[in-house]
């Protein structure tokens, strides 16, 4: 049984003065594991106060300090890689293959940051102007559980390159990788109170983080729900916000793709991360005269998916996280059958042998996009597949959400895949799969989200900026 009863505020590891324990669950069995103490919103102004004692001096270190500092955390998280994974695998669901990505990313994405920093001048002229980028002040870190650490070390690694103290509020079911990763970055020794790490339900520790003076910036990833009232929170003292949302991202097909490799690619795509990703492709829309063909391929590609077996290297799908995301997606297959659409493969109740918050990987047809199951964020393995009659429609269809994070196309034709990629409303569009950029920005457009994170657009999210008029020589007068 794990017991995770610190903290970390000030370089230390300490008790919360928080007294609530809050139960951790393997996904895979729903048996208790161990338990967390979470802090309370007394930690989080403790933590607060320490990350705005350490501000002034951190915001004015150097580059080549930073990216020191950069490149030591990332070999520290690197060398927990193992114990890593396997905490995601036990504590999320994650199949083992799935969880070394997830842990490796996050190491990665403290040399990412680096690089980032290396190439960006922080001075530059615009006309008569002398214009620098700014550390914004102190940044609160706000992570969900579906990528917990990579979540953490990317934000940190951006506000570290920035010059920005922190406060990390890790989602609470995640708390043996939080553990983890704290060690890491302790082990990396950076200054008392950079960051501070209190992990504690959103209620409380998120409030006061929303609220508090001393912080200026809000990062946060989850849901579209607490992205809003985060923004309502932080109005009265102005913050800077990036918030990274829900999606319902369209997989178009246009008509000339090849279906054979088009279909197992788009129902890839859907079933990210055990349908858990914010990205995941969960809307296909195919030409409405190859919908039987596409219907027949989802449901044998759907066949073929390994479900459960987590620590074989062809799982693909995990469990979901916890009862309740296992009863939301119940729930949402039901909605589906009750509003018409036709059930391909999967259904309510646990795969064949599999317990714990298992769920069939689920595929619909003849959906509507006015149904429920194509308008919200189910947030696991349940596809739906809608038609249309041109591409123009197709566009349309794509387009009609209130989410507009990422979008798939998948063409045999790079220039016309690019056209309609350029009429897609999302923050990021992948055409006929291609991997993952860490340097390119990545947000959502609409209610996706606000802001970018990776790269320049992510650097610059942790940074104000200034203009200083009569400081340059050579300007006339
Ligand atoms: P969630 O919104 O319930 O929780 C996210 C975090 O916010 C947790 O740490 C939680 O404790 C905290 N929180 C809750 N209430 C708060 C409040 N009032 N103030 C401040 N913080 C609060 O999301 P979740 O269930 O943990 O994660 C799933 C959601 O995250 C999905 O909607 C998914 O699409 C989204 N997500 C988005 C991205 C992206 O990059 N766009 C990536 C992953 C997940």
């Amino acid at each position: 049984m794990h017991s995770i009863e610190q903290i970390y505020i000030d370089g230390q590891f300490v008790q919360p003065q928080g007294d609530e324990w809050f139960d951790l669950y393997n996904p895979a069995t729903a048996e208790v594991i161990g338990r967390v103490r979470l802090a309370d919103a007394r930690d989080a102004k403790d933590a607060v106060r320490a990350a705005h004692r350490a501000f002034p001096a951190f915001s004015r270190t150097s580059k080549a300090q930073r990216i020191a500092w950069l490149t030591k955390l990332h070999a520290a998280v690197l060398a927990r890689v193992d114990r890593l994974a396997a905490a995601t695998t036990e504590e999320y669901g994650a199949p083992a293959n799935r969880a070394m990505w997830g842990a490796r990313y996050a190491a990665e994405s403290f040399l990412t940051a680096a690089q980032t920093l290396e190439a960006y001048s922080f001075t530059r002229r615009i006309a008569s102007a002398e214009v620098t980028m700014e550390p914004v002040g102190v940044a609160a870190l706000i992570t969900p559980w579906n990528a917990n650490a990579g979540f953490i070390c990317n934000k940190l690694a951006t506000a570290i390159a920035a010059g920005c103290t922190v406060v990390i509020k890790p989602s609470e079911m995640s708390a043996i990788q939080t553990q983890i990763v704290t060690e890491a970055l302790h082990e990396a020794g950076l200054p008392p109170g950079v960051f501070n790490i209190v992990t504690g339900r959103g209620d409380t520790v998120g409030a006061e983080l929303s609220t508090n003076p001393h912080i200026a910036k809000v990062s946060f990833t989850g849901s579209t729900a607490v992205g809003k009232s985060i923004v309502r929170a932080s109005a009265d003292t102005m913050k800077r916000v990036t918030l990274e949302l829900g999606g319902k991202s369209p997989t178009l097909i246009l008509d000339d793709a090849d279906l054979d490799t088009a279909v197992p690619l788009a129902v890839k795509a859907g079933f990210e991360n055990s349908g858990q990703a914010c990205i995941a492709g969960t809307r296909i829309l195919v030409p409405e005269n190859r919908l039987q063909d596409t219907v027949r391929l989802a449901k044998d590609a759907v066949a073929a998916v390994k479900v459960g077996h987590l620590q074989d290297a062809d799982s693909a799908i995990g469990p979901m996280v916890s009862q309740r995301q296992y009863e939301r997606v119940q729930s949402y297959i039901r909605r589906g059958v009750e509003e018409g659409a036709t059930l391909v493969i999967g259904g309510e109740g646990h795969p064949d042998g599999l317990g714990g918050y298992y769920v069939k990987p689920t595929v619909f047809a003849n959906v509507t996009n006015d149904m429920t199951i194509a308008r919200e964020e189910i947030f696991g393995p349940v596809l739906s597949i809608l038609t249309y009659r041109t591409e123009e429609e197709a566009i349309e269809i794509a387009n009609d959400t209130v989410y507009g994070l990422q979008a798939y196309v998948i063409s045999s034709d790079l220039e016309r895949a690019r056209a309609v990629a350029s009429r897609l409303e999302a923050g990021r569009v992948i055409i006929n799969g291609a991997p993952h950029e860490p340097l390119a920005p990545f947000g959502g457009f609409k209610q996706s989200g606000i802001g970018r994170e990776y790269g320049v657009f992510g650097l610059e999210a942790f940074l104000e900026t200034k203009a200083v008029l009569g400081a340059l020589e050579n300007v006339p007068q």
